[in-house]
């Protein structure tokens, strides 16, 4: 028997998935119709947030909030260097300025130190907004960074896109991502190798009954319709985007949304058997750090590889992976070292990005795996390491 090929990651549609899409396109509302709001009411309440604004995809969500807390030109954002290229740019569509902030070495994370560095580095210009990220799904420590961001006069927004499903353990209670208690906003994405899939699709869940409307607003081209008002009339106070997300792909999100308990279960299962099985490479290859109080829906599965002991190189690892059936990636090279934030902003040392991003490669994890296939992951590592 052929083993089948495992990427690193991918979506799970099932039957009723689909099921759900075609019931949509029998609607008459392809897009602006009633799955919209179903879906984020839904979604609030999974997440614990006040309010939820579907949008087109998950860069859409950061620049909508970017926009909707009128950040603009002349100010200045804090973003990991380690993190998917969209955290950053957000900032840029809007004409603000990037300040990188380093990252721990070992979970990828900001840590509250790097954010006092990267204020400092920024001082004296006064910080917007702060973004962090909660790479691989795992929580960062979000009530020391709310109140770093706080004391420098600056908003939180949490770039949840790996993170649904997660939670921060705060005494005895568990705080899930997105509920917005340390930040104005937080943002997810439904990419196909997210935790949920629409294909294209994204999410901001905000606190702020004002910052919600404002995000609608700016979704559909900043057009509002006053109550009362002649049924051709709108209005238009401010350029807005179309970043809407239709029905039919809210339907699918929204049957997706409902099994958010078993896909989180399922990458739990997979992550903790995966760090059993790599225990007797422990030379060579370590799992990437927890840090304290996360309570993960794991998103990716990184760990970090000394290539130069084990005398092989990452591209040569990569490809011997995938001659055995297997796929692996990277995530991410620090965003810092981009030839256009390079040029803007010079040549930076960010030590801990860059010990990640020396080190790290994403195995295969998604729900649909079985816990036989970690074992195969995890074999075929070892052999390709020499370590088998
Ligand atoms: C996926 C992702 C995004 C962007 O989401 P899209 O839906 O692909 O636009 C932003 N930030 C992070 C950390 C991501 O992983």
């Amino acid at each position: 028997m052929v083993d089948s090929y495992l990427p690193y990651g991918r979506q799970t549609i099932e039957d009723d998935d689909i099921a759900a899409v075609a019931a949509a396109l029998r609607d008459d509302l392809l897009t602006t119709g009633p799955r919209v709001e179903a879906f984020e009411a839904a979604f609030a309440e999974a997440v614990g947030a006040e309010h939820a604004v579907a949008c087109a995809n998950g860069t859409a969500a950061l620049h909508l909030t970017m926009l909707a807390l009128g950040v603009r030109e002349g100010d200045v954002c804090v973003v990991p260097s380690t993190t998917f290229l969209a955290t950053a740019n957000c900032v840029r569509y809007v004409g603000a300025e990037v300040v990188f902030a380093d990252v721990d070495p070992d979970s990828g994370l900001m840590r509250p130190q790097d954010l006092s560095r990267a204020l400092e580095q920024a001082a004296p210009r006064q910080v917007t907004a702060v973004l962090p990220v909660h790479l691989r799904g795992e929580v960062l420590d979000l009530p020391a960074i709310a109140a770093l961001a706080d004391s420098a006069g600056a908003v939180v927004v949490e770039d949840a896109c790996h993170a649904l499903g997660s939670r921060l353990l705060q005494g005895n209670a568990e705080v899930p991502v997105g509920s917005g208690r340390w930040s104005s906003a937080s943002t997810f994405s439904f990419h196909p190798v997210k935790t949920i899939a629409t294909g294209e699709g994204g999410m901001i869940t905000t606190p702020d009954a004002g910052l919600a409307e404002r995000l609608r607003r700016l979704r559909s081209h900043g057009m509002v319709r006053p109550p009362g008002a002649d049924p051709w009339w709108y209005e238009m106070a401010e350029p807005g985007f179309n970043y809407r997300l239709p029905d039919v792909l809210c339907a699918l999100g929204h049957s997706q949304l409902a099994k958010l308990p078993r896909f989180s279960a399922a990458r739990q299962a997979l992550a903790a058997r995966y760090l059993e099985a790599l225990t007797p490479l422990a030379t060579a290859v370590r799992p990437a750090a927890s840090p304290e109080g996360s309570v993960a829906t794991p998103h990716l599965m990184c760990v970090l590889i000394d290539f130069a002991a084990v005398g092989r190189s990452r591209r040569q690892v990569m490809e011997a992976l995938k001659d055995r059936g297997i796929g692996s990636q990277v995530h991410y090279i620090p965003v810092h070292t981009q030839p256009y934030y390079r040029a803007r902003y010079g040549q930076q040392d960010l030590p801990g990005a860059q010990a990640w991003y020396d080190r790290t490669l994403s195995l295969p994890l998604y729900p649909g795996m079985e816990l036989a296939d970690v074992d195969r992951v995890v074999a075929a590592l070892g052999e390709v390491l020499g370590l088998a």
